[in-house]
């Protein structure tokens, strides 16, 4: 109460106006609540008794699936960052982080142990179903996944668009490896666990949480190859921080993006089996010089259902390969998802080839990149969903197509 009181005097000296005052000290209450839930045996007497008093009050149950990624490798030196592999488990890991018993109760399973350029679409969805049959049997409050740092942001969109629960969904991994002295995988697993433990993470959807960031499982990105800093949303915002391992939301109410949980519904989704295989969508690289003639060799000779291409600036490609691909996708019904290269920005409607170029099942990958934009097609095309229908899904991430 003392302290309650010292803060409303600082906020009163900071001349703050009454709502932002409250917010500030509903804030503080709220998070000084999770606070002795989290540490309950750090606290005093008397606010144990508080807590206990609380009927809200639950210690989480939290369940880690590792996939293993460089934060389960190790290498030669504690200064190579290089060459390394997979080659820890998760209980290796686990019994590094003592402090875990502090947040969670944790339960663990080591599902794979692959980099992930290994990871494959059948791993995807055995994961998702694994995690849909942990959360259905209502024993743990959140979720975290290990995984590689590579493929890491695949995987996080799927989950986002094929799962629709209120529990907390965190994937993590490291940059460096277990021998290295600057090794990232227990802080980044430990607030993992620290984020999807905590009920203010509760319906926001699937989170990457690396490098003391909280970033959306839909736009989270690895925007660099080598340093620790690598997971970005530049444009749509990271969703909070960890400092000092406080959770700071930088929006304080709840939300999920419209595409998310789209596909939890789909019932081939739960028909996994070994033979399993989602469609297959082509990612096609645009740069000066494209020969066109990869694209009918790579229609020609692979079961293409798709194509998503990663084009130049915002979505541009050239004439001779746009009329190319209008022959493909009207002769085929093959759906084209115009994406770019690009880090940031968005392929809009407005720039789908025009004109004598125009073709029907042209559609704007908005601000999906490649990567994602493939994921988002090959659910639509497990579904058997219409040209029209599919362009309505990518409407909701301000793409689309003309028609
Ligand atoms: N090659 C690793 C992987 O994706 C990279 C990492 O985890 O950082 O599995």
């Amino acid at each position: 109460m003392i302290f309650l009181n010292l803060v409303l005097v600082t906020l009163q000296l900071l001349g703050l106006s009454n709502a932002v005052k409250f917010d500030f000290i509903n804030d503080f209450l709220n998070f000084n609540h999770f606070y002795k839930n989290t540490f309950y045996e750090a606290v005093t007497q008397e606010e144990t008794a508080v807590v206990q008093l609380n009927e809200n009050w639950r210690f989480p149950s939290i369940k880690i699936f590792a996939t293993g990624g460089t934060i389960a490798s190790s290498g030669d030196s504690s200064t190579s960052n290089a060459g390394y592999s997979v080659n820890l488990t998760i209980n290796d890991l686990v019994d590094n982080i003592p402090e875990l018993s502090n947040l969670a109760t944790v339960a663990f399973q080591q599902i794979y142990n692959v980099g992930s350029n290994e990871i494959t679409s059948l791993h995807t969805l055995k994961l998702r179903n694994e995690i849909l049959s942990s959360l259905k049997s209502g024993e743990y409050h959140g979720i975290v996944v290990t995984h590689g740092t590579d493929t890491l942001e695949e995987t996080a969109f799927f989950l986002e668009l094929t799962l629709d629960v209120k529990e907390p969904i965190c994937l993590t991994g490291s940059m460096r490896p277990r021998t290295s002295i600057s090794y990232d995988g227990l802080m980044n697993l430990y607030t993992s666990v620290l984020v999807a433990s905590h009920e203010s993470a509760v319906n926001r959807g699937v989170l990457v949480s690396l490098n003391d960031r909280i970033i959306s499982g839909i736009y989270a990105t690895k925007s660099n190859s080598n340093s620790l800093d690598t997971f970005k949303n530049d444009e749509q915002g990271t969703l909070g921080m960890f400092v000092d391992n406080q959770i700071n939301w930088f929006i304080s109410q709840p939300f999920k993006h419209r595409i998310a949980g789209l596909f939890a519904g789909s019932r081939r989704l739960l028909e996994i089996e070994h033979s399993f295989e989602m469609p297959e969508v082509l990612i096609l690289f645009g740069y000066q010089s494209l020969n066109v003639e990869l694209i009918e060799l790579a229609v020609n000779h692979l079961n293409v259902k798709g194509i998503v291409l990663a084009g130049t600036g915002s979505g541009s490609w050239t004439d001779h390969g746009n009329m190319v691909l209008k022959r493909l996708s009207d002769t085929l019904g093959l759906p084209v998802i115009y994406s770019t290269r690009n880090a940031n920005g968005i392929v809009p409607v407005g720039n789908l080839p025009n004109g004598k170029y125009k073709f029907q099942g042209a559609i704007a990958g908005g601000y999906l990149n490649p990567q994602k934009a493939r994921i988002l097609l090959q659910l639509c095309l497990i579904e058997g969903y219409s040209h029209e229908r599919i362009s309505e899904i990518f409407k909701l991430v301000y793409g689309g197509s003309r028609f």
